[in-house]
C-alpha cells in the first residue's frame, strides 16, 4: 500500500522532521530496546525520551532483577547501557516529548515541543506516571515531605520518621531503601497481607526499622510548610487518628502515560492500549509496548522484551507495505 505524505496542516511554527520509518516515543527500557532492534534492522529509529529522560527505571536505585546483572546494576546506569547499545547502530535519541497525535492518516503525525514528526510507523513506549492517593493535603506537600520516588528524595530525610504507602514490591523495595537514611519506616497498607515477592517481604519484615500499619488508609497529609502528619483511617473499624511523621512516601502502582492517543486507539478501562500478541494496535502501522500497554507484568526486562516484539513488527509491518 502506498502512503500518504502530506504533512498535516499545523498552525505552529515548528519544523516538521521526517518521514522516519520508525518513531519510538519514550527512552525507557522498552523504548530503547525497540530502537536497538530498529536500528539493527537499518530503520534508522528516532527516540522522544519524553520529560523522564530514561523512564522510570532512572529513578531506581538499583535493579537486581535485570537478567545478566548478578550483583545487581544502578538503574541510571542501566538505561544508559541501554542507550549506548542503540545509539551504535544508528538509533537517534531526542529530548522531545509528544504532546499530539494524529493517527488518523499515514504517515503518521507528532507533534513536541521542539519540532513536528512524521512517521511511517509509531511505537509507543510512554511508560506509566505514579498514581496518587488524592487525598487532602498530598498536592500542597508534593516537595516538602510527600515524594513518588525513595532514590532521588531519600537523603533528604536522614535520621527523620517516614511513611510509606502501598503494599505491593515498589513499597517495600523503596521503604527498604529508605531505611538508609530513615529513623523510623512505618509501612502503611490498605489490607492485611501484602502483595509484594517473598524475598522482599522477607527483607522488610527483618528490617529493624521498618513495621507496618495494616488495613489502614491514608486520609490526608497535614503540617506547616512541611509534612507534619498524616491521618490514619483504619477501614475496619472507620477509626481515624493523627500519625506524626516527617515524610510520605506514596507507591500505590502507575496510571499509563497514553492520555495523548485517547479517541484514536483502544484503550482498557484502566487506560492501557490494548495490543495483540505481536505488539499491534487497532491501527495499523502503530505498535505499543511496556507499561503504557501492559497492566499485568511492569518489569524491566518483560518491557524490553515488549520493545524488541514492537520493533521486529514494525520491520515486518514496512516490509508488507512493499509489496
Ligand atoms: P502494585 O503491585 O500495583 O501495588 C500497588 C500497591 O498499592 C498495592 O499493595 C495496592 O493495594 C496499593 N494501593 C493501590 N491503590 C491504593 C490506594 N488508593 N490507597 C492505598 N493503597 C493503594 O504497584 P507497584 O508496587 O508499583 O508495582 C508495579 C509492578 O512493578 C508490579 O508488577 C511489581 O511486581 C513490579 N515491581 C517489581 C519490583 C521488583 O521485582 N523488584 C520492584 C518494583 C515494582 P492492594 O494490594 O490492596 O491492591
Amino acid at each position: 500500500m502506498a502512503l500518504n505524505f502530506s504533512p498535516r496542516s499545523s498552525e505552529s511554527d515548528l519544523e516538521t522532521r521526517g518521514p522516519v520509518k520508525v518513531l519510538i516515543l519514550g527512552g525507557g527500557p522498552t523504548g530503547l530496546s525497540a530502537a536497538l532492534y530498529a536500528a539493527r534492522a537499518e530503520l534508522n529509529p528516532l527516540v522522544l525520551t519524553g520529560m523522564q529522560l530514561g523512564g522510570q527505571v532512572a529513578i531506581t536505585h538499583i535493579v537486581e532483577n535485570y537478567p545478566g546483572f548478578p550483583d545487581g546494576v544502578g538503574g541510571p546506569e542501566l538505561v544508559d547501557l541501554f542507550q549506548k547499545q542503540a545509539e551504535r547502530f544508528g538509533a537517534k535519541v531526542e529530548f522531545d516529548t509528544a504532546v499530539e497525535v494524529d493517527l488518523s492518516q499515514r504517515p503518521f503525525w507528532v507533534k513536541g515541543y521542539n519540532a513536528e514528526y512524521l512517521a511511517e510507523t509509531l511505537i509507543i513506549a510512554t511508560g506509566a506516571t505514579p498514581r496518587q492517593l488524592e487525598v487532602p493535603g498530598e498536592v500542597e506537600f508534593t516537595g516538602r515531605g510527600v515524594s513518588y520516588c525513595g532514590t532521588c528524595d531519600g537523603w533528604f530525610f536522614k535520621d527523620k520518621d517516614i511513611v510509606v504507602v502501598g503494599g505491593g514490591d515498589s513499597a517495600l523495595e523503596e521503604g527498604i531503601f529508605l531505611t538508609r537514611y530513615a529513623n523510623k519506616v512505618t509501612v502503611v497498607h490498605r489490607r492485611d497481607s501484602l502483595r509484594a515477592g517473598a524475598i522482599l517481604q522477607r527483607r522488610a519484615f527483618e528490617n529493624p526499622k521498618m513495621s507496618f500499619v495494616w488495613d489502614t488508609e491514608i486520609d490526608g497529609v497535614s503540617g506547616n510548610g512541611e509534612v507534619q502528619a498524616v491521618t490514619l483511617k483504619n477501614r475496619k473499624t472507620g477509626q481515624a487518628s493523627p500519625f506524626e511523621t516527617d515524610g510520605v512516601f506514596i507507591f500505590i502502582g502507575h496510571t499509563p502515560n497514553t492520555e495523548i492517543f485517547a479517541g484514536q486507539l483502544d484503550m482498557d478501562e484502566g487506560g492501557y492500549i490494548r495490543i495483540n500478541p505481536h505488539m499491534e494496535t487497532n491501527i495499523p502501522g502503530v505498535f505499543a509496548a511496556g507499561e503504557a500497554a501492559d497492566p499485568h507484568f511492569k518489569q524491566v526486562v518483560t518491557s524490553a522484551g515488549m520493545g524488541a516484539a514492537a520493533a521486529m513488527q514494525a520491520n515486518k509491518w514496512l516490509d508488507e507495505q512493499k509489496d
